[in-house]
């Protein structure tokens, strides 16, 4: 995940400001020559970085803060604070058209940024508002890119408008007739991207936008290439003009310096963030919700909305109520992993709890092993309907016959049956440990 150097590096600073009880000028100022470093080595733009810690010095050296009961505490707020500030402080969405015009928004982007992806996406997110989007196939140069399309359109049950290879300029115009006669209210075009900025990619786009009437420019940049996006971000608001920036694959290993900087650099918002290849990836950015991931005090409504936007709620439901009565069998196992796995996998919903910092992450992802899912779910599928209803019936024979069936050694079926009759018994004893010795969550 994007900002797990700069995180735990943050993280380290503070705890150390929050071990003083006292904190002198010289602390703060140490400390905070420790936070620009860590912002530079994330490949933050350095404008921005000397902006930002000129900002937080100011305030944290402010006498309230200084002779306050918890100076260090409140060092970590301002951070916090100014953070969000940086990233733009507001969630800022697609502008939706009024008294019935079409929203059109024309996704732009260089060549491998993610932006045919993102276009299939973003038609999700729009559908998800109970609209109805069309997508325009305009990228006629690179190879595949209207066939992808078409796929990922067909995938999001969104119709794709195109013209084959004709002018990206006529396809745009037509599709606009198309969707006016055919009552869609978002029309989403996909542009051409190249590998640089030339001038023909931009003469292209503003004849698109100086013909067509775009409510919504909006340019995809790649969060591996660092300060690269922020200066792409800057070419292309100078010569054609953003309205925002979607930002693609935070969910690699990029140290996250593009995220952010983009804002501060270019004044222009980002709206959503792409957090993987499948075209569920997409989250809104919240720039409070990623200051607290990058502070180590985690994401959870992020986790909440996706699990609200992802998972089957009865089946949710009738899941907890049988983990209460603890009557929970091999088919609860199989659905609690399916959910899971649209969770982006049990990793990805630690990486969003607080107080989870990213050395503690790696040593979570090494034990939860994906291959170990894959053997569990093998498992499971090698037994009768009766024996996952009833564990019980798992004598030694039938094991046999499941680790056969599962290609594993029958070493292995006994540990994953032991571990999940441990486990039913924790659920037993759980009611009685809930609300008992529960810690409040500590700021970071
Ligand atoms: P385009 O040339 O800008 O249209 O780029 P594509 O949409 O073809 O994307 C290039 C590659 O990036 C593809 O392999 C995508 O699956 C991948 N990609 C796009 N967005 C994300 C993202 O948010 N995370 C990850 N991990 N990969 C992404």
């Amino acid at each position: 995940m994007a900002f797990d150097s700069l995180s735990e590096k943050l993280q380290g600073v503070f705890k150390n400001l929050r071990s003083k009880g006292r904190l002198s000028e010289a602390d703060v100022k140490a400390a905070l020559k420790e936070v620009k470093m860590a912002l530079l080595e994330a490949d933050v733009n350095f404008k921005v970085v000397k902006q930002f810690t000129n900002t937080v010095t100011e305030r944290a050296i402010g006498s309230d803060v200084m002779n306050g009961l918890n100076p260090g505490q409140m060092v970590i707020k301002i951070v916090n604070e100014e953070l969000v500030n940086l990233m733009g402080s507001e969630v800022t969405d697609i502008t939706y058209g009024t008294g019935g015009a079409i929203t059109t928004i024309m996704m732009v982007g260089l060549q491998g940024a993610g932006k045919t992806t993102t276009t299939a996406k973003l038609a999700g997110k729009v559908k998800q508002r109970g609209k109805k989007p069309l997508l325009v196939a305009c990228d006629i140069y690179r190879p595949a890119a209207i066939e992808q399309l078409q796929v990922n359109g067909k995938k999001q049950d969104v119709e794709v408008f195109s013209l084959g290879q004709e002018k990206p300029l006529k396809i745009a115009k037509e599709a606009m007739d198309y969707a006016k006669k055919n009552g869609f209210d978002v029309v989403i075009f996909d542009t051409a991207g190249r590998l640089h900025i030339d001038e023909d990619m931009m003469n292209e786009l503003e004849s698109i936008k100086s013909n067509i009437d775009i409510l919504n420019t909006i340019l995809v940049v790649d969060a591996m290439t660092g300060q690269d996006a922020v200066n792409v971000s800057q070419t292309f608001d100078e010569k054609i003009g953003i309205d925002g920036v979607i930002i693609t694959k935070l969910d690699g290993d990029t140290r996250g310096g593009a995220a952010l900087s983009i804002k501060a650099v270019t004044g222009k918002p980002i709206l959503y963030a792409g957090m993987g290849e499948k075209l569920s990836d997409l989250e809104q950015f919240h720039p409070d919700r990623m200051a607290s991931r990058i502070l180590g005090m985690g994401d959870v409504l992020s986790l909440i909305e996706k699990a609200e936007a992802e998972i089957d709620k009865d089946a949710a439901i009738a899941l907890s109520k049988k983990v209460k009565k603890a009557s929970f069998d091999f088919n609860d196992y199989l659905t609690s992993m399916a959910q899971m796995k649209k969770l982006g996998g049990l990793t990805s919903i630690l990486g969003m709890m607080p107080g989870i910092n990213s050395s503690q992450m790696a040593q979570l992802e090494n034990a939860v092993d994906d291959k170990k899912l894959a053997h569990i779910e093998a498992i499971i599928l090698s037994m009768t309907p009766a024996e996952r209803e009833n564990p019980k019936l798992l004598n030694p024979s039938r094991k046999h016959r499941i680790a056969a069936g599962a290609g594993l050694d029958i070493a292995e079926v006994n540990r994953f049956i032991k571990q999940f009759e441990q486990s039913k018994k924790m659920m037993k004893q759980m009611p009685n440990m809930m609300g008992k010795g529960r810690r409040g969550m500590r700021f970071p």
